[in-house]
């Protein structure tokens, strides 16, 4: 097989190779107005194309992204350059990156970076329209190496896995440096992909893989596949987390992006974050403080982004630093129960109008069986406070179709929602001025990797129901506007989150011929891997040898995370009894043993 290892053009030896920091605007279209991008034009660089999947806004807005665009550009080998789904109105779709206007083909790597599964489909347009072969069985050494990466693969591979080469499988920190290596060390393209996995963890090359799929469970009682360790940083005290590149096209303007926590210690049961990152690690506080001083030089805006922000156990020293430094502050998630007078402060202080609460559920019952351990009382007070302070407009998020969820449960969003807006009218009357409530309520898709991966999805009549409970409950209400996520899309994200090998042909069409020709001639298929409770291992298959029978039902058990699977069953026999669970102590885990597998 001709290898295509080496990049197609002659670019000389790396010896000589300069790479600048570009402050002026990139040649083309997208990133007109950008602070940071890396050029790299040297010779026997490796050409990667850091692909995501979404427009260059969409992209930009990824932490993720933009982190690991930095990582590759620090690998001395590489030349790493981003390439976006071109915007719609963009008159020219040819698919080419941003920092030189190289097109997608004539990369020697391209690297997707996948943070959500809707974007699977992007990927087969964007590789469709280049012209490189959608399937990897149909790919040889004269194409590029098509790799992927990014949260959205680490949750569940399989659904893109006949379109990859190779998945790189956690944080990026771990995985990237000897990726590149021994890619500019490896003969050719086969070589490589026999011989990566031995080489790097958390690489998975899934042709060499048996799929687990819906359908050939028995087959796995014979054939147990193996499984790929998803890379973890053991710390965060020698790296860092925030934005490479500002710019003003992205959802975060201008914005100084900072991490100060990975993963989240409370374990609501239907979030990834409080399971496949744990246990919770924090930046140090010096690490955030360098990341602000970085950030004053570049803009006024520094945005707080974790899925715990009140969580890091030095939150009011590191608001106060920004604050000392005529920063203004902004936080991706606030948890009503950890909101104190201080940090309600620095919001007011640092201008924001808006803030964001997520009850999840109406009802106490309900948030007990999610595990969100907040009340209604510090839900009000919470409000009151915010309002008081002159924050006066909140964004509310509900999820219906929950495990377990009643008719009555949904009425409770809607009473809690006017408990809000009678707090609401009663402490602006004294400010003279009344916010807006906006409801955003979204259908609960069983995700991965969580105590809810086993459930099934609502039926689309009972989510309709549930949607014109809240709706009859609040149309009355001034000030109190709803936004309702998509069924349909919401259906489609279910079958991306929990589908095996086989949606890989659904997603083909979906690309070529819509969703709805997708789903009509899949239907039994996607009715069962949407809308069917799957089986705990213990309830179903006793043939199974026992060293096998926790881990191989579901596609995504090719994949082994910290979290034990018997603590995600526990969880969910916790949520069937309405109990909830302590948080996670972000103590030591060997001590600790709650949820690790050992
Ligand atoms: S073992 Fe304990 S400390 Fe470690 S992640 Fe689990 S709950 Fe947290």
């Amino acid at each position: 097989m001709k290898k295509r290892l080496k990049p197609s053009q002659k670019y000389g030896s790396a010896k000589k190779h300069r790479s600048h920091e570009s402050t002026k605007p990139s040649p083309h279209q997208q990133g007109t107005d950008e602070q940071g991008a890396i050029i790299k034009r040297s010779k026997g660089l490796i050409k990667t194309a850091l692909v995501y999947p979404n427009t260059y806004g969409t992209g930009m807005s990824s932490l993720g992204f933009q982190t690991v665009y930095r990582l590759a550009n620090q690998v001395e080998i590489v030349a790493c350059e981003r390439v976006f789904l071109p915007d719609p109105r963009q008159k020219c779709r040819h698919i080419k990156s941003v920092e030189t206007g190289l097109s997608l083909d004539r990369f020697d790597i391209i690297l997707f970076s996948i943070s959500f599964e809707n974007d699977f489909l992007h990927l087969v347009q964007l590789l469709k329209e280049t012209g490189i072969p959608l399937r990897s069985t149909n790919r040889n050494h004269t194409h590029p190496l098509v790799v992927a990466g990014g949260v959205a693969c680490f949750l569940n591979p399989e659904p893109i896995a006949p379109f990859m080469d190779l998945f790189l499988l956690g944080e990026a920190e771990c995985l990237l440096e000897v990726f590149f290596e021994q890619f500019q060390k490896t003969e050719d393209k086969a070589t490589l992909l026999f011989t990566i996995e031995d080489k790097l963890p958390g690489a998975y090359v899934p042709s060499r893989h048996l799929p687990i799929l819906y359908s050939n469970q028995e087959t796995l009682s014979n054939f147990p596949p193996a499984t790929i360790e998803v890379q973890y940083l053991d710390t965060l005290d020698r790296v860092k987390t925030t934005t490479t590149i500002t710019t003003s096209q992205t959802a975060f303007k201008d914005t100084f992006l900072i991490e100060t926590l990975k993963g989240c210690p409370h374990g609501c049961r239907f979030c990834t974050a409080g399971f496949i990152y744990r246990p919770p690690r924090i930046y140090p506080l010096e690490t955030i403080y360098q990341a602000i001083d970085e950030a004053k030089d570049k803009t006024r805006k520094v945005g707080l982004v974790s899925s715990a922000i009140l969580d890091h156990p030095d939150i009011h020293l590191i608001c106060q630093y920004a604050r000392d430094r005529d920063l203004k502050l902004s936080f991706s998630s606030l948890r009503a129960d950890k909101l104190n007078d201080q940090i309600i402060q620095i919001l007011a202080d640092s201008g924001v109008k808006t803030a964001t609460i997520a009850p999840e559920a109406g009802s106490q019952k309900m948030r007990n069986i999610i595990n969100k351990k907040i009340t209604r009382e510090e839900i009000l007070r919470a409000v009151e406070k915010l309002v008081t302070q002159g924050i006066i407009n909140l964004k509310l998020y509900f999820m219906i179709g929950l495990p377990l969820e009643t008719d009555q449960d949904v009425d409770e969003i809607v009473s809690l929602t006017l408990a809000i807006k009678a707090i609401f009218l009663e402490t602006s009357k004294k400010k003279k001025k009344i916010g807006n409530i906006t409801l955003s309520i979204n259908p609960f898709i069983p995700k991965p990797s969580t105590p809810f991966q086993w459930s099934a999805m609502a039926l689309e009549s009972i989510l309709k129901h549930r949607v014109n409970i809240i709706r009859q409950g609040l149309k009355k209400t001034a000030n109190v506007s709803m936004n309702f996520e998509s069924l349909r899309e919401a259906k489609h994200h279910a079958l991306l989150s929990l589908g095996d090998r086989d949606t890989a042909d659904i997603i083909e069409t979906a690309a070529q011929h819509g969703w709805t020709q997708a789903m009509k001639t899949n239907k039994e298929y996607c009715n069962m891997v949407i809308y069917q409770e799957k089986p705990r291992a213990q309830e179903k298959i006793k043939q199974i040898p026992p060293e096998n029978i926790t881990r191989k039902l579901l596609p995504w058990n090719i994949l082994r995370h910290r979290v034990s699977d018997q603590f995600l069953a526990g969880e969910f026999k916790k949520a069937e009894q309405e109990k909830k669970s302590v948080s996670c102590p972000m103590d030591d885990c060997n001590l600790c043993k709650i949820c690790i597998s050992s």
